[in-house]
């Protein structure tokens, strides 16, 4: 991804706009409360009879953390309580055995992935009994499967890891934002090289096939020559993938973000130049851009899947399971079964109550329309592959896509006017400009951004 340092401010003014990241169309506002455990129900039954057997993503949401960082976006619960975590995985292992009755175990499980909140925040033990109660209802491929886990550096002693890596994990992600301790330190996130560093050195030791580093560029004080030093810092250390995030800045949807000063945040045109920058040091070091914030080295299954026009993206990011349902478990956390988004409760005794009474704690879902379908698919393809088949694409749907889309296309020849894209009789392809603002295009075929309430919504595209 290499990007001319050169745009216009009139440009960059254009299109730095609100807008969603797409790790589902219809987006979670769509979404909808009235539908309910029974409509959840329904779709894990449908989707049982699917021939060939379709296999499972398994996804559990561990919400602890023992502080809270200003830029954290995810549903997270601040306590140092660790009965609170354990009373936690007792509700969580009612809900694995109310799902695992529903599921048959002739379901392979061939992801499972834990995310927060700070997953590395449980006890060994604490993983141990997490891990007997999904074996005892799911069959995880511990073989070849994806068994991976989001860690803390700052919580994740060698006990830890030797005990997750012993009872089947084979992948870690692992944050670490920035290294600058200016940074660090107006974020609330103190984490020293060194410490990153041992942790890092560790999970090689013990054999963890894959490992994905999260950083952060939009953060409060964040310049173009300290996040520079960070990314020399990361590439000196390896990793398989990493996770380059676009700072969301939303204090109207996660209110302690207004413990970040806004004019401390870098402005867009040095947003723009992190993102240059981003692009040429790890394109330059050997990495692949697979698309939105991501990048991978050029063996890494996400870079073949990309090849391949497998790759796929739902709420953990970019995935090469597509053919997997996604059963999300825990609070807030949500699940994709096959037509269906299902989202569990936000608030913890409701979730906690729900589940004590034996009943699934679904808040909200969606059932998706053949016109959702198809406008997610093309979203999905745009997000994945960076390029779009004309005469392809709406081939499952029995539909023509210059047909389907002529109004779409109008609007597409202004971004190929403003150098985001290439448009040919058969593909739309983005150029590396409009790679950066790959959310734009996506947005013209989001029927349901016509229609959304004024206010604001959604994080910014640059
Ligand atoms: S550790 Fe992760 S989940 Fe917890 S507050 Fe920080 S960013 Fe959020």
């Amino acid at each position: 991804m290499h990007l001319s340092q050169e745009i216009s401010q009139d440009l960059l003014q254009k299109y730095d706009r609100p807008g969603p990241r797409y790790t589902s169309y219809p987006t979670a506002p769509v979404w909808k409360t009235d539908f309910t455990a029974e409509d959840y129900k329904s779709a894990l039954e449908r989707s049982n009879l699917t021939v060939p057997v379709k296999p499972l993503s398994l996804y559990f949401h561990l919400p602890f953390c023992d502080t809270l960082c200003y830029f954290c976006g995810c549903s997270t619960i601040i306590s140092r309580d660790k009965g609170k975590t354990a009373d936690y995985i007792d509700v969580l292992g009612e809900e694995i055995a109310s799902l695992g009755r529903r599921i048959p175990r002739s379901r392979k499980v061939v992801q499972l992935h834990f995310g927060g909140g700070t997953p590395s925040n449980l006890t060994p033990a604490q993983n141990k009994l997490l891990f007997s109660r999904i074996n005892r209802w799911f069959d995880v491929d511990y073989a070849n499967g994806e068994i991976s886990i989001e860690i803390d550096p700052r919580h994740a002693s060698d006990e830890y890891l030797e005990t997750i890596r012993e009872i089947g994990v084979n992948r870690i992600s692992m944050g670490v934002q920035d290294f600058d301790p200016l940074v660090q330190k107006a974020v609330n996130r103190i984490q020293p090289i060194d410490l990153t560093e041992r942790v890092y050195r560790k999970c090689r030791d013990l054999g963890f096939h894959s490992i994905n580093i999260d950083l952060i560029y939009g953060l409060p004080l964040q310049t173009v020559k300290g996040f520079e030093h960070t990314l020399d810092e990361i590439v000196r250390l390896s990793p398989d993938r990493l996770a380059i995030f676009n700072y969301a800045h939303v204090p109207w949807l996660k209110k302690h973000m207004v413990l970040i000063k806004e004019a401390d945040l870098p402005r867009p045109e040095v947003k723009f130049e992190l993102m240059a920058l981003i692009g040429e040091k790890l394109t330059g070091a050997g990495y692949v851009y697979i698309g939105m914030d991501h990048f991978a080295k050029p063996d890494d299954e996400l870079t073949l899947a990309q090849k391949a026009k497998t790759l796929y993206r739902n709420f953990q990011g970019y995935t090469t399971k597509a053919e997997a349902d996604l059963i999300g478990m825990g609070v807030t956390s949500i699940s994709m079964v096959g037509d269906v988004y299902a989202q569990n409760l936000k608030s913890l005794p409701d979730y906690q109550n729900q589940v004590q009474n034996g009943k699934l704690p679904i808040h909200r879902g969606y059932r998706l329309s053949k016109d959702d379908l198809i406008r997610r698919s093309v979203i999905t393809r745009i997000m994945c592959d960076l390029e779009l088949d004309r005469n392809g694409v709406l081939n499952p749907y029995g539909e023509v896509f210059d047909r389907y889309f002529s109004e779409e296309l109008k609007e597409l020849e202004e971004f190929a006017a403003d150098g985001l894209l290439e448009i040919s009789p058969g593909r739309i392809v983005l150029t590396p400009l409009g790679r950066v603002f790959m959310r734009n295009i996506a947005m013209v075929f989001d029927t349901y951004l016509r229609s959304a309430p004024k206010g604001p919504l959604f994080s910014r595209t640059l």
